[in-house]
């Protein structure tokens, strides 16, 4: 078989050609990094339990009407997306104060904000993904006026619906990073959410216990990262164990439910 043409490799995936025009094929790595790839390393099995994590959000967003390039998992590691032009800004939503937000305004770890904070990053790893306002967003034309409605909108929706879906199984939402592209349609274009939704790119964390259960756990030398990983897919019904068709005998099935 012919070796796939690789469009692009980032820190931690790796787009592919797709087998029809506007379409490529997202592959999770086990590569992690952090503080602008100055801290790297691996995390056996992270890919796979990503790529699962992100389908099920992309596809739950997509029941409720939020559109986005995701097509279907192709294997543990693969999924089939659209093809976008990715809009050149991270859009980090805030519910409660950590991270960056707790260093640059000295706000507590832990603090719950008052509203829902969005911020904008420009994409530039050499720049270090510096925080940018709208008016720099406007100033340099990354997108036009109305697209940003739409990434507001959008955003704003997907919080809503992922601190229910999380709240749900006893995990807090703290922030999360999106990032969108435009789907051209011939010559019309509209923003469609892209990228991955898992713990490398959230913060969870366990709401009885506080635990961090996301990537801070390999940011911060927590250790425990695939565990923490694999727990929020369990508690999302992702693991294997979690599934009643996983039972064939229909009789220790009927004793279980009973
Ligand atoms: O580091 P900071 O506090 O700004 O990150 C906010 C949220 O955005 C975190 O959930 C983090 O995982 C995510 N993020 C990301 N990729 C970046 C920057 C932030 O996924 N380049």
């Amino acid at each position: 078989m012919a070796r796939r043409r690789q469009i692009y490799e980032g820190k931690a995936k790796i787009l592919y050609e797709g087998p029809e025009p506007g379409t490529l094929i997202q592959y999770f790595k086990d590569d992690a990094t952090a503080f602008n790839a100055q801290k790297r390393g691996t995390i056996n099995g992270k890919g796979v339990l990503n790529n699962r994590i992100s389908e099920h959000v992309f596809t739950m967003l997509g029941n409720i009407g939020v559109p986005h390039h995701f097509i279907r998992r192709l294997n543990m590691r693969e999924q089939l997306i659209r093809q976008v032009e990715i809009v050149p800004i991270e859009v980090v939503v805030r519910n409660v104060a950590a991270g960056s937000l707790t260093k640059r305004l000295g706000v507590e770890e832990g603090t719950q904000l008052p509203r829902t904070l969005i911020e904008y990053c420009y994409k530039d790893d050499a720049l270090g993904d510096p925080l940018v306002a709208e008016e720099h967003i406007a100033c340099f034309n990354w997108c036009t006026q109305e697209e940003l409605h739409d990434i507001q909108d959008m955003a704003i929706r997907i919080n809503d619906f992922m601190s229910g879906m999380f709240a749900a199984v006893g995990i807090r939402l703290v922030d999360f990073k999106l990032e969108f592209g435009r789907h051209y349609d011939g010559d019309f274009s509209r923003i469609i959410l892209a990228d991955e939704i898992s713990p490398d790119g959230c913060r969870l964390w366990d709401m009885a216990t506080g635990e961090k259960m996301d990537k801070d756990r390999f940011r911060r030398d927590l250790g425990g990262e695939v565990e923490a990983y694999q727990e929020v897919a369990r508690r999302l019904g992702l693991m294997p164990e979690n599934e009643e068709t996983a039972i064939l005998d229909l009789d220790s099935h009927r004793k279980k439910k009973s």
